[in-house]
């Protein structure tokens, strides 16, 4: 067994090194695998795109901008702290 994948490549790290370069090797191939399969179907300027991970420029706008329409509706919602002196008077 001689045709060993090099340090520093996910395939080494596969056959199960733990070394520093390989995990980093591994970290880095996930992460740019997730990003890449994750923005394959996104639809950009979307807070649901955003949640999913993708932090674009379209996507983190959406999102401040739902954030702004939810928290006026939630506003809205809440009936008027009432704060009416109720002293009943005997
Ligand atoms: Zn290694
Ligand atoms: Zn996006």
């Amino acid at each position: 067994m001689r045709a060993e994948a090099a340090h520093g490549t996910r395939g080494r790290y596969a056959k199960g090194c733990r070394c520093e370069s390989c995990r980093i090797a591994y970290r880095l191939y996930t992460r740019h695998y997730r990003t890449v399969d994750r923005r394959r179907n996104a639809v950009h300027g979307r807070r649901a795109t955003y949640i999913r991970g993708c932090r674009c420029e379209a996507c983190t706008i959406a999102n401040k901008l739902y954030m702004r329409v939810y928290m006026r509706n939630y506003l809205r919602r809440q009936p008027n702290s009432i704060t009416s002196t109720q002293s009943t008077g005997e």
